[in-house]
């Protein structure tokens, strides 16, 4: 097949590159390089089943494509609050975008929602039929509910237009291409921890998040693509729960490093807890995560030393 994927040139989008290419696909990355890099594709500019554009997913494009990834938005609360009203931008006029290709194309299109659309969860874990806890008008906003509105548009897609669609909503995931300056939790502890710097946990470290190897999220997306038992919306996440206190620990353990851990102010709307409840992914993809923290942890320590 010849597949579109937006927001190809960043983290998740280079190593999903990288999949569907392995899997003698063609892949077309279409990336504005707001947060991702050139550095993350370099290795595939050569290659013939390869071609990268560079381009904006709010401005209208087209490509003749069997199915689309749409994975385009800033994901880390520091980048996508850098310019909050490009956020939703990115997320609502992105997922027009591509639902309107879909559309003409007959294409599959696949959507990366988040478990940011179950907000604060009041209910835990979070199964997709919680319909979340979310402020309209904080800080974490632009991307809670630009997200929750792409998914109403995929679904209006969906009934108005029967186009064939596919939600996932990804739990927080790691592995090596994060962005070292990224500012999401995992990297920001490996990278200090790397350079022998405080770790810097926000609030008292005790809210907790789960956290999934890349591989593993990555697997849980082609299955949903493969599948036609469901459109979705499917949690992909590693059930494993960890405090952000926790997780430093972990990272000083296996890093052997002597940083010290340092509390800094709780940023607004920081989601107390997060754990993905898996059951659909079980069911409908035979999916669950393989690789555990440490780990994955170990995998993407192994990564920064080439970087720090
Ligand atoms: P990332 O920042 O590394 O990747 C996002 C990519 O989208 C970058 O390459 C960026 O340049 C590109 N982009 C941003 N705005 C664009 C625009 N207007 N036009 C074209 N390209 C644009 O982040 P990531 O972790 O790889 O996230 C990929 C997707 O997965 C995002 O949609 C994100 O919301 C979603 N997601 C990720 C996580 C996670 O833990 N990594 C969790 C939930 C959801
Ligand atoms: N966090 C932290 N120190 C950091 C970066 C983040 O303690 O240097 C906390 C953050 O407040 C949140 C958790 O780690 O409670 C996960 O943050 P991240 O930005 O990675 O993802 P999200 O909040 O979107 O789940």
């Amino acid at each position: 097949m010849r597949i579109l994927i937006t927001g190809g040139a960043g983290f998740l989008g280079s190593h999903l590159c990288d999949k569907l290419i392995a899997q003698d696909h063609d892949v077309v990355c279409l990336d504005n390089l707001f947060t991702g890099s050139k550095a993350n594709i370099a290795h595939l500019l050569g290659n013939p089943k390869f071609e990268f554009v560079r381009h904006d997913v709010i401005d209208p494009f087209k490509f003749e494509v069997d199915q689309i990834y749409n994975l385009a938005c800033p994901a880390s609360p520091p980048h996508y609050q850098f310019n909050p009203i490009k956020t939703t931008k990115t997320s609502v006029m992105g997922a027009i975008n591509c639902l309107g290709l879909a559309k003409r194309l007959k294409a599959r299109v696949f959507q990366a929602s988040t478990s940011e659309v179950y907000g604060d969860p009041s209910v835990h874990p979070q199964p997709e039929s919680y319909w979340g806890n979310v402020n309209p008008i904080g800080k974490r906003s632009c991307y809670d509910e630009g997200k929750r509105c792409a998914e109403t548009l995929f679904f209006d897609y969906h009934r108005e237009n029967k186009v064939d669609i596919r939600i996932v909503r990804i739990f927080n995931t790691y592995g090596p291409r994060m962005h070292p300056n990224d500012g999401r939790v995992v990297s920001n502890f490996i990278v200090q921890a790397l350079k022998g710097v405080d770790l810097t946990i926000y609030g008292d470290g005790q809210q907790t998040r789960s956290f999934c190897y890349v591989d593993d999220l990555l697997e849980g997306f082609v299955r949903l693509m493969e599948q036609t038992e469901t459109v979705g919306p499917v949690n992909i996440g590693n059930p494993g729960e960890f405090t952000m206190l926790e997780l430093a620990e972990q990272v000083l353990k296996l890093t052997k490093s002597k940083s010290k851990i340092i509390h800094k102010p709780l940023p607004t709307d920081d989601p107390r807890q997060r754990r993905p409840d898996i059951t659909l992914a079980k069911k409908y993809l035979k999916w669950e995560p393989k690789v555990q923290l440490n780990e994955g942890l170990k995998r993407t320590i192994a990564y920064f030393k080439t970087k720090v």
